[in-house]
């Protein structure tokens, strides 16, 4: 799980909003309802500003996700990758990963054409909400006969 400053702002000030508008709506339905109405109101709230207003800021900002994909090819808990762009590259980012040194590309958005896919190279695309960090991979591993032994 990846944390930037950034990231931790943006997810208090949605949750802010969501309270605030549980608020006002509490308030505008009256003193008589029930008294958890506003906490519930604010989770569910905040549960959907997250899954809709996140994954446009994003994607407009060009942010990385909370969660890297696991390895295709060892499964390895820490997602610790290398970029080989050395600048950062959107709306692909080829990387390497630090413990078996394969190739994956990232697509942060939904490509229609293949247009510089490299043979090979798995890709993993970013599904919604894409602040978070779901990955399907796109295409299968194909092992070298010296990895297949
Ligand atoms: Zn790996």
């Amino acid at each position: 799980m990846r944390f930037n400053l950034l990231g931790i702002l943006i997810g208090c000030a949605i949750s802010s909003l969501a309270a605030s508008l549980s608020l006002f709506i509490s308030i505008n339905i009256g003193k008589n309802t029930i008294p958890s109405l506003g906490i519930i109101l604010t989770i569910i709230l905040t549960i959907a500003l997250h899954s809709i207003v996140t994954p446009l800021i994003y994607r407009k900002f060009r942010m990385k996700p909370l969660f890297l994909p696991t390895c295709p090819y060892c499964h390895s808990k820490d997602k610790l990758y290398y970029s080989l762009a050395k600048q950062p590259s959107w709306p692909t980012e080829e990387v390497i990963c630090a413990y078996c040194s394969h190739k994956l590309e990232l697509q942060y958005e939904v490509l229609k054409s293949k247009c510089g896919h490299k043979k090979g190279v798995v890709r993993l695309q970013l599904l919604w909400p894409q602040s978070w960090g779901r990955w399907k991979q796109l295409d299968p591993i194909v092992l070298s006969t010296s990895e297949r032994k």
